[in-house]
């Protein structure tokens, strides 16, 4: 069985008639590093809220990790999936320091325990000296890699990436790639980015999945996207 397995997937918002997804299917392995591209609309974001938890399919399975995290009567809130979320905006909590942010998803340590990993993360991402600021007080480039902290901290059996450098200006975006990509190396941990920009995937991802888009932008309704293993 794959590390990560959608199968079947059935969404629509709001319990409306037009579906996102029609019978959708994915597989990853461990450790794998997916760039998932396509057009707007084709339901990116949407499978990332489905896999982190955010909301419940209609029908289908999603299991991480051998685990089942919704299908049938079972679904597993976002808190208990062990994924790690990164959005364009869902950024930082402005009213925590960095190391508060960082801190947040490690409530279920000891004081010690919880100080050490924080400072592990922010050694990892270069922020040591930043703990005690508050986002606004940091650049973008620094902001992002806080949240890639926050999203590692609690180390993740799998990490979400929804068009992370869209809010970065070109030099930043090319840091924080390559910043990203050593990152993943480093940890290992299985991944999906999503990004409308194939140059982006191609310089971090080892495979690019293809949304399908149907002729109504509505609709994604293929049994297996493309898969181009690079
Ligand atoms: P992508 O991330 O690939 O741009 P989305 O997953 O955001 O695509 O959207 C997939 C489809 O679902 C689109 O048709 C979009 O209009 C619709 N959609 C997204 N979010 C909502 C929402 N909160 N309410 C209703 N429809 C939505
Ligand atoms: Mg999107």
């Amino acid at each position: 069985m794959a590390y990560v397995e959608v199968s079947g997937l059935r969404y629509a918002y709001g319990g409306g008639r037009d579906n996102v997804f029609n019978g959708f299917s994915l597989s990853l392995e461990k450790g794998q590093t997916a760039g998932l591209l396509g057009p707007s609309g084709s339901g990116k974001s949407t499978l990332l809220r489905l896999l982190a938890g955010l909301d419940a399919p209609l029908d289908g399975r999603i299991a991480i990790g051998g685990t089942l995290m919704a299908g049938g009567s079972v679904f597993v809130q976002p808190e208990r999936r062990g994924v790690g979320l990164v959005f364009q905006d869902y950024a930082l909590f402005p009213h925590m320091t960095v190391g508060q942010n960082v801190a947040f998803g490690l409530r279920g340590m000891s004081r010690p325990e919880r100080r050490k990993v924080v400072g592990e993360m922010l050694g990892m991402v270069r922020l040591e000296d930043f703990a005690k600021r508050y986002p606004h007080e940091l650049s973008g480039g620094q902001q992002q890699r806080a949240a890639f902290a926050r999203a590692l901290a609690p180390r993740p059996r799998l990490l979400l990436l929804d068009e992370p450098f869209s809010n970065l200006d070109a030099d930043l975006k090319a840091s924080i790639r390559r910043e990203l990509k050593q990152l993943l190396r480093q940890t290992g941990i299985t991944s999906i980015l999503v990004t409308h920009d194939r140059e982006d995937a191609e310089a971090i991802c080892d495979t690019i999945i293809m949304m399908p888009s149907g002729d109504k932008r509505e609709t994604v309704s293929a049994p297996e996207p493309a898969v181009v293993r690079l």
